[in-house]
């Protein structure tokens, strides 16, 4: 399996699951995937495909996406194809030759294709080695995107009853997915729930103050990068987009009252690299399938949580660092209210209600941003500190607050426990609201006694004040706050309380990024250009040449060989053979002007295994020189350390099984066999034995480097 692995898709390693999954499908089980954006799906079954012997189908509802998968699939020398309506009847005759000649190993349909009696004749008469479902979700009515065509999928299941069926989805509700077990009627179907933890994105929520400018900063940061920029309305995106152009910034508007035409240009241009922002609605995203979005902007609320994390999904999907920034104002939670108002239903209404209220606690939140979307969505995770979300990101220092939540309670108390957080922090700080007078609270002992708190802060010193049950909140429309018994007896007999720091005024630390690569941008670049010159001599997005990932190997490895360009992930047999060269031509051009030599990756091992983890950096340091091809001399030299160090380094590498280029300090061979056959004959590893059995002929350095010959010869 790694074999076919590295051979059509160039990687080395699989990700979480994708074995298990694999082996599941190639002992011909029924299968469910529940696994996120980005988390490897498609290798599911695409690697059964070519290990099986007939045809595998996969049923995907999105046309727009068919062909770059294809297209990817065909770059890798995988005989692949699809049948969607945008082809003529002369195409589709075509491709049904080439299947029936065993020329495709997989087919891509759309389902609506299964309604057709024909078809469903001419599909019967093949052999099946797979059904695949791709975003099976879209088989029930509870997930967010139904999609009636798919009810088609039974009769495919009837007709072949005896083939099995993978189904996948990136939805995880516990509804959908026994829905997707009933109705796609999956035998003892194993079910695989990977993590939803998408750990290369950072999530950050700024204060909507001068976002616009912050916005700018942000871009700029990313220059050059595709990002996608959510905002509440369309005029909003025409706006934002025209805004960003008068800076310098290509960006171009995409929303559903956008003539088809345009929207289908746009996402092309998007698609192709050729327009790096998009200022979107909603509507935007659902038909790409980009890898490489680097940053996705809500400029304003999302309706909910769920949407949330599907749009910011959409960023980093190639595995690279991403940020999703949010910009949050209270204020814009009254834009999404005035049309839940309108809403008829009031049980819809009440749920509307209840996901922007999710929204806003979690633009509120004084902890993890990661673990909320986690536990949101069910999953119970481990890191109170996730280390690159906002408020993992801020140094936190705490604050007496005893004070101020003696004002808030009290405030609350006073006022009747009849009211949610914004309208107590209007009276604690004498807001003018016509209400509070026509209520008299204006004449309170706790009207405007706070000066030294925004009605931001306040709010935020709410919720902590809830999550530290000193408070409780009603469910429902109307949020009223009242003290818990615990927060009486705090109000009685003042007591102590610390709190941390309001974050919004705190300062953000850079984020960590331990996953990317020091990689030398100006070849980066160089090999972008020659990507998308080659992309657009065959009509291709420039992903389906390579993803991010594989460039910026590259221009940290330098290979100068195919032979080390084959190394590189995502270069697949194909890939080499038909790209490898013009790839490795720049490389060596630009290394050669620049004095750079070939070198491998530092991280690899670090990322992927426990056991390198152990084995400390200083390590991969003499590793890397190492593979320069350097002696140990030269090694400790560089590193200032003694070659006896160096040496105990390499001894440590080779026995923790990393695999070490040690070619160019074999010892000359008689050297070498008379070592040999010492170790051999004192019968154990000490080099002391050795040494005085030699009679001094050799350094311990020297019986050290034969030493480990010695084991890598094994
Ligand atoms: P999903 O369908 O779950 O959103 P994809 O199947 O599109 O995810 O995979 C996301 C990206 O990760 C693709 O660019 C894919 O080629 C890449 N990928 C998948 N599996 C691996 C792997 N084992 N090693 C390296 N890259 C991988
Ligand atoms: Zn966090």
């Amino acid at each position: 399996m790694l074999n076919l692995l590295k051979t059509h898709f160039g990687y080395d390693t699989f990700w979480s699951l994708q074995k298990e999954i694999i082996q599941n499908v190639l002992a011909q089980k029924d299968t469910l995937v529940l696994m996120p954006t980005g988390g490897g799906k498609s290798l599911c079954y695409q690697l059964p495909a070519l290990k099986f012997p007939n045809l595998t189908i996969v049923v995907s509802p999105l046309i727009a996406l068919m062909k770059d998968q294809v297209d990817s699939l065909r770059a890798n020398g995988v005989g692949a194809a699809f049948i969607n309506s945008s082809l003529a009847a002369a195409e589709i005759q075509q491709i049904q030759k080439r299947i029936e000649n065993g020329e495709i190993k997989l087919l891509y349909l759309a389902p609506e294709r299964l309604a057709l009696s024909n078809f469903r004749e001419w599909l019967k008469k093949l052999k099946l080695s797979l059904i695949a479902i791709d975003e099976a979700h879209c088989i029930s009515e509870w997930g967010h995107d139904f999609r009636p065509d798919y009810r088609n999928l039974k009769r495919l299941r009837a007709d072949f009853p005896n083939v099995p069926t993978i189904a996948l989805t990136a939805t995880a509700t516990p509804k959908v997915q026994t829905d997707i077990l009933t109705q796609l009627e999956l035998r003892d179907a194993e079910i695989f729930v990977s993590s939803f933890n998408r750990s290369n994105l950072n999530y950050i929520v700024r204060p909507k103050q001068e976002a616009f400018g912050q916005l700018l900063d942000l871009l700029k940061k990313n220059r050059g990068e595709s990002a996608i920029i959510y905002c509440f309305s369309r005029r909003d995106t025409e706006e934002l987009a025209a805004d960003l152009r008068k800076q310098g910034i290509e960006a171009l508007p995409y929303h559903a009252g956008l003539p088809a035409e345009t929207r289908r240009a746009t996402q092309e241009k998007f698609i192709r690299d050729e327009v790096p922002v998009i200022t979107a609605t909603i509507a935007f995203g659902m038909g790409i399938d980009k890898p490489n979005i680097r940053l996705v902007v809500h400029f304003d609320l999302p309706k909910s949580i769920e949407g949330y994390y599907q749009e910011t999904g959409r960023a980093g999907r190639d595995g690279l660092p991403a940020e999703c920034v949010l910009f949050y104002s209270f204020g814009d939670k009254f834009k999404q209210d005035f049309f839940i108002r309108k809403i008829e239903d009031p049980r819809e209404q009440s749920l509307a209600r209840e996901k922007l209220d999710s929204v806003i606690d979690f633009c509120e939140l004084a902890s993890c941003r990661r673990k909320f979307l986690l536990e949101y969505f069910g999953e119970k995770s481990a890191a109170e500190n996730c280390g690159s979300c906002d408020t993992c990101l801020t140094v936190s220092e705490k604050f007496d607050a005893a004070e101020i939540a003696q004002k808030i309670l009290s405030c609350i108390v006073r006022t009747g426990e009849r009211f949610g957080s914004a309208y107590v922090a209007a009276v604690l700080i004498g807001s003018r609201d016509a209400k509070i007078r026509e209520r008299g609270h204006d004449r309170l002992s706790t009207f405007g006694i706070v000066s030294d708190f925004s009605a931001a802060d306040l709010r935020q010193i709410i919720k902590q004040l809830v999550s530290k049950n000193l408070l409780v909140k009603a469910a429902g429309e109307y949020p009223t706050l009242s003290l818990t018994e615990h927060g009486k007896q705090f109000l009685a007999r003042r007591e102590k309380l610390e709190l941390p720091k309001v974050k919004s005024a705190a300062k953000l630390q850079a984020a960590r990024r331990t996953d990317i690569l020091d990689f030398d941008a100006e070849l980066f670049e160089k090999l972008r250009k020659l990507r998308k010159k080659l992309a657009d001599e065959q009509n291709l997005p420039p992903f389906v040449i390579f993803g991010d990932r594989s460039l910026q190997e590259m221009a940290y490895c330098f290979p100068q060989s195919l032979a080390s360009f084959g190394k590189i992930s995502g270069v697949g047999a194909r890939k080499l053979a038909a790209l490898g060269e013009q790839f490795v031509n720049t490389i060596r051009e630009y290394a050669a002007a620049k004095n750079l030599a070939e070198r491998p990756l530092p991280m690899r091992a670090e990322r992927h295994s426990k056991r390198a983890n152990r084995v400390g950096s200083t390590y991969f340091q003499t590793k890397e020189l190492l593979a320069q091809k350097l002696s140990i001399a030269e090694i400790a030299r560089r590193r200032g350390m003694a070659e006896s160090t160096i040496a105990s380094h390499l001894e440590k590498l080779a026995t923790e099984g990393e695999s070490l280029n040690l070619e160019h300090l074999r010892p000359p061979t008689e050297e070498f066999t008379e070592i040999a056959a010492a170790f051999r004959e004192t019968g154990e590893a000490s080099l002391t034995p050795v040494f005085e059995k030699l009679k001094e002929k050799y350094s311990y350095e020297q019986l050290r480097m034969a030493r480990l010959f010695l084991q890598e010869d094994l």
